[in-house]
């Protein structure tokens, strides 16, 4: 059994939609489990749903799922000409439902409220295809991922239960699989105990695919992607990138950890347990090679691989009494950090000073200086960026720095990274 990712730039028109049935037609009489995101832009536009309906603000409330519905009509009638198609009752049963909401009681659990809400743009989108893939002749059946996927309560992020997903899998998915081809479920959610729904964290369906090839023992993972699979450097950012042709799970998750966006950071761990290789594939030229990601690290060290953060800001934190910077006061900084929840993407210290690189936008720098100000003096700088290189050499070191000062520069033997900023 494969399991295949189709993001939401896969599913965001109808033409994308016939273009993933033509990828499955491919595969016909396989045994496939198909994990699909919510379409285009419909979780952004769904957590607005969530704002206004917390806010309260009905008329917001309604104009945006008003917007949405029409998206997703439009959508389908261009894949199903017949407007009595089952398909149209069930759209409009899931955005009456919806529009219900703002009449009830909501519950003060916003995260809960939440993933109630946003996890709806999966079920649209996965009802949408699912009914074309049937219409087209595949045979295929739509799997609610709330049946097999177990997570705690921590709504917006739920954690996995492993052992409660792996028995799951095999009542449910398992027997389908005798009688149908393709099971066609949702990325990104799953369910409580009580049967409620959680999501997994923004851009989570990669690690949905993840977690069900673990679960059902899955032969290979595809992600398909618009790209051409994972690439040593962003388009955005370079002009001269080269396809990642073959790269292992560590230097994957490592790639990952650093920023590459291309997939999900939690997605391989799964995968490298048991083995699974996980293919990136692009979905407009299936026949293309794309990367592989498996045990074999023999090609890692091939090409150098850069990943830019842009907007970032150096946190300088020292003590008020000039005392050095020691254990405690690094443990308490720590957990400053975390309760706010601001991530770190580089840290340095020395005798009087700690400091750390973040993301401007993960912090609020009012809140971090009173939390730390009894003991503490915060002082910062913005406007820098912070390069990771991957398999460095002199001659990268030196293309990435010309006409940028650095800041701070650490290396090991493979990964080099800088806090730049660039000169007037
Ligand atoms: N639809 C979700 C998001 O946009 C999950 C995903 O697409 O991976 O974050």
């Amino acid at each position: 059994m494969k399991v295949f990712k189709f993001g939401g730039a896969s599913v965001k028109d109808a033409a994308s939609i016939k273009n993933v049935s033509a990828i499955l037609t491919r595969f016909t009489g396989r045994k496939i489990i198909v994990v699909v995101s919510a379409m285009g832009k419909t979780t952004n536009k769904l957590e607005e749903i969530v704002g206004s309906l917390l806010a309260k603000d009905q008329k917001t409330f309604v104009g945006l799922v008003d917007e949405l519905q029409q998206n997703h009509l439009e959508i389908a009638a261009g894949l199903f000409p017949d407007k009595h198609f089952h398909i149209f009752e069930l759209l409009d049963d899931i955005f009456d439902d919806l529009r219900g909401q703002i009449q009830r009681n909501i519950s003060d659990n916003h995260a809960f409220v939440y993933d109630q809400i946003v996890s709806l743009g999966e079920l649209l989108s996965s009802q949408i295809v699912n009914a074309y893939l049937l219409d087209q002749g595949l045979n295929s059946q739509w799997l609610d991922a709330r049946t097999v996927i177990r997570t705690d309560n921590k709504y917006q992020e739920g954690t996995v239960d492993w052992k409660k997903t792996a028995l799951l899998c095999e009542q449910h998915v398992l027997p389908a699989f005798q009688q149908h081809d393709i099971l066609l479920t949702q990325g990104f959610i799953g369910h409580t105990s009580e049967g409620f729904t959680t999501t997994l964290g923004r851009e989570g369906s990669d690690y949905s695919a993840g977690i069900l090839a673990y679960s059902c023992n899955a032969t290979d993972v595809t992600i398909w992607k618009d790209v051409p699979g994972m690439l040593n450097a962003d388009p955005k950012y370079f002009t001269d990138t080269r396809l990642l042709e073959h790269i292992s799970f560590k230097e994957a998750i490592e790639l990952s950890y650093y920023g590459a966006s291309v997939i999900h950071p939690k997605t391989v761990q799964p995968l490298q347990q048991k083995n699974i290789p996980l293919y990136v594939k692009s979905f407009l030229d299936p026949e293309a090679k794309g990367t592989t990601i498996s045990s074999s690290t023999s090609q890692d060290a091939k090409i150098p691989s850069f990943i830019v953060k842009k907007e970032q800001l150096l946190l300088t934190i020292s003590s008020k009494d000039f005392s050095f910077i020691a254990e405690q006061h690094l443990s308490d900084i720590f957990q400053t950090l975390a309760q706010l929840q601001i991530p770190i993407n580089i840290m340095q210290n020395s005798a009087l000073n700690f400091s750390i690189l973040v993301d401007r936008k993960k912090v609020k720098l009012e809140s971090l200086r009173a939390a730390l100000e009894a003991t503490y003096q915060l002082r910062y700088n913005e406007g820098l960026e912070l390069v990771t290189i991957r398999n460095y050499d002199q001659q990268t070191l030196e293309q990435m720095t010309k006409g940028k000062e650095t800041i701070i520069e650490q290396r090991t033997r493979n990964t080099a990274r800088l806090v730049l900023r660039y000169l007037e």
